[in-house]
């Protein structure tokens, strides 16, 4: 096992310099994949740990949902990645970088599960039980900012709402900061702001994203229907406003 420790080691020192596919190269992915194998590690993507249980985000979103988005939908995305041979997928980065460097050209299954993962895994870290209901309001430099931005908090989540409940199909919603500056965007399916796609080109400046909401129906259609304005009143309820506030400062 001290061989996988150091190797994994290793690759995370490799990851940190930032060193892209194209610098590494194919041969090299290949080496490590093979070494990976040879060291019984198959999965380069693995499912995030929740900081609560499936039934503590009650009663805003449901335990069945949870337990079925998490184990199902999100599982299946990290299967898939998983089960993705011979991609250009460079593991030594992280999630973050690595949706950077998908473009309109990147096969459909890479895009659509590392965005699944990606999305997925940044939008359970956004969320936190609030059993008692509490007010639940950011603070700090992000309520500024978003002041700043939105003129007030409530004019953000109203802005956020609509551009949620206008997203035509399945999708996700996003508050992002791009430049310095916050902006609410959306994607369509499992694309999100990091992949140059479309008419985003290389460019432009990154987009960083700070809070996601799911807008897809298997993320309320149990609880919700087809409520979405519903589901989006009780998302705010449960929003880890910390979590976005450490994303916004870091
Ligand atoms: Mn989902």
């Amino acid at each position: 096992m001290t061989d996988r420790r150091e190797f994994l080691k290793k690759s995370s020192l490799l990851g940190l310099l930032g060193l892209s596919t194209n610098l590494i190269g194919n041969e090299k992915i290949n080496e490590i994949e093979t070494t990976l194998t040879n060291l019984g590690e198959t999965n380069a993507f693995n499912m995030p740990k929740l900081n609560y249980r499936f039934d503590e985000l009650e009663p805003f979103f449901d335990a069945k949902t949870m337990e079925i988005h998490y184990t199902k939908h999100h599982q299946g995305y990290v299967d898939k990645l998983n089960a993705i041979k011979s991609t250009n997928i460079d593991f030594l980065s992280n999630d973050e970088v690595k949706c950077t460097h998908i473009d309109n050209f990147t096969m459909a299954a890479v895009r659509n599960n590392l965005g699944g993962h990606y999305n997925h895994t940044l939008f359970w870290s956004v969320l936190k039980p609030n059993p008692k209901a509490e007010v639940n309001l950011p603070k700090g430099k992000l309520l500024d900012a978003l002041n700043a931005e939105f003129k007030t908090i409530n004019e953000f989540k109203n802005l956020f709402t609509e551009a949620a409940l206008k997203l035509f199909g399945s999708g996700w919603c996003w508050l992002v900061l791009q430049n310095g500056k916050l902006k609410i965007v959306t994607s369509s399916n499992q694309d999100n702001p990091l992949m140059k796609i479309n008419d985003k080109t290389q460019f432009e400046p990154l987009m960083k994203p700070l809070l996601a909401l799911d807008v897809w129906e298997h993320a309320y259609y149990l609880k919700y229907q087809n409520k979405r304005k519903d589901y989006i009143t009780a998302f705010w309820n449960i929003v880890n406003w910390d979590e976005v506030e450490k994303r916004f400062l870091g």
